[in-house]
């Protein structure tokens, strides 16, 4: 058993309103578990601010589950910004996830998309200021950003938003239990002292992980990609994504990761069989 090993899960607003009570259904199942948080994402550039809001403060008003709410800085000024962290601080949020974000679609990442503040470090500072006690955490990349230029990048802007003030950071999925595991050891040599979460994604299908791919940028996991493309029931697909979760959890908490932080796709039994695989939950 690994009972007392921290974990958490990720979720996002309902993309409409009748998704809703599902969502609300999933949050109090997930609840029920124990998570130490579950995280709200928001929609690039301010897209479901509104529904993340309203979500972070649902976790809050009807669970004893600490709620962590994504926000982007992309393309805001200063103020703007500002009045975002006011106004998820004044529905009793505390925890965030301080990021950059993405340009919009077709957007090149020059200066110009990014607005007033250019990083997530900036981000997090400017939460520092508004909250000084927030918990703050930041995302980081095993298999390196997209956008970085040359290989410490990723290194580099996770100290600077370590000296910013961020708590902790969690990863961006990967495939391959030493991606992160090199990772960590990368960061741990180049200064980084704040604990590094992974972020594990059980993929269920074949059109998901294509799809994650394409958003990622990751380089697609034949293994993975063929096992699932030669499942040939539902059930067998969720099978293979499940045991490779496992697995990857269980490597990266065997090399000492400081938890597990799951992307639940709004759904509550992938994650929790998950979970009780590896011997985290009953
Ligand atoms: P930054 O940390 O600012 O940096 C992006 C890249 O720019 C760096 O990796 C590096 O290559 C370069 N860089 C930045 N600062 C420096 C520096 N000081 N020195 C050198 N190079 C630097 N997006 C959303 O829109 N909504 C979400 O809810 C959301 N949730 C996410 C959750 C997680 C766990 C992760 C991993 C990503 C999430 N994203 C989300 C995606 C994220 O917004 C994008 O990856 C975005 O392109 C970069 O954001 P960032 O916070 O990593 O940016």
């Amino acid at each position: 058993m690994r009972a007392k090993t921290p974990f958490s899960f990720e979720v996002y607003p309902p993309r409409k309103p009748e998704m809703q009570d599902a969502l609300h259904d999933t949050i109090q199942k997930l609840a029920s578990v124990g998570p130490e948080y579950i995280t709200v994402t928001y929609g690039a550039n301010g897209s479901s601010r509104d529904s993340s809001l309203e979500c972070v403060s649902y976790i809050r008003q009807n669970t004893a589950i600490d709620p962590l709410a994504h926000l982007t800085c992309v393309g805001s000024t200063r103020e703007e910004a500002e009045a975002l962290v006011r106004q998820f601080y004044g529905a009793g949020i505390r925890s965030f996830l301080a990021l950059r974000g993405d340009a919009p679609e077709g957007a090149e990442a020059t200066e110009d998309f990014l607005g007033e503040l250019k990083t997530a470090a900036d981000l997090v500072a400017l939460i520092r200021s508004v909250s000084p006690y927030a918990r703050i955490a930041v995302a980081a990349f095993p298999n390196g950003h997209p956008d970085s230029q040359r290989e410490n990048q990723d290194i580099e802007a996770l100290l600077a938003k370590q000296a910013a003030g961020a708590d902790f950071a969690i990863t961006q999925l990967f495939f391959t239990a030493s991606d992160y595991i090199d990772f960590v050891a990368r960061a741990r040599a180049a200064g980084v002292t704040i604990p590094l979460t992974p972020g594990i994604m059980p993929v269920t299908n074949a059109n998901r992980l294509a799809r994650i791919v394409e958003i990622t940028g990751l380089e697609t996991p034949r293994e993975l990609t063929d096992a699932l493309t030669s499942a040939t029931t539902k059930e067998e697909q969720r099978a293979i994504g499940i045991a490779h979760a496992v697995d990857l959890a269980n490597a990266v908490l065997d090399a000492g990761a400081p938890g597990i932080h799951l992307y639940a796709f709004n759904e509550h039994e992938t994650v929790l069989e998950v979970l009780r695989h590896v011997g985290v939950i009953e």
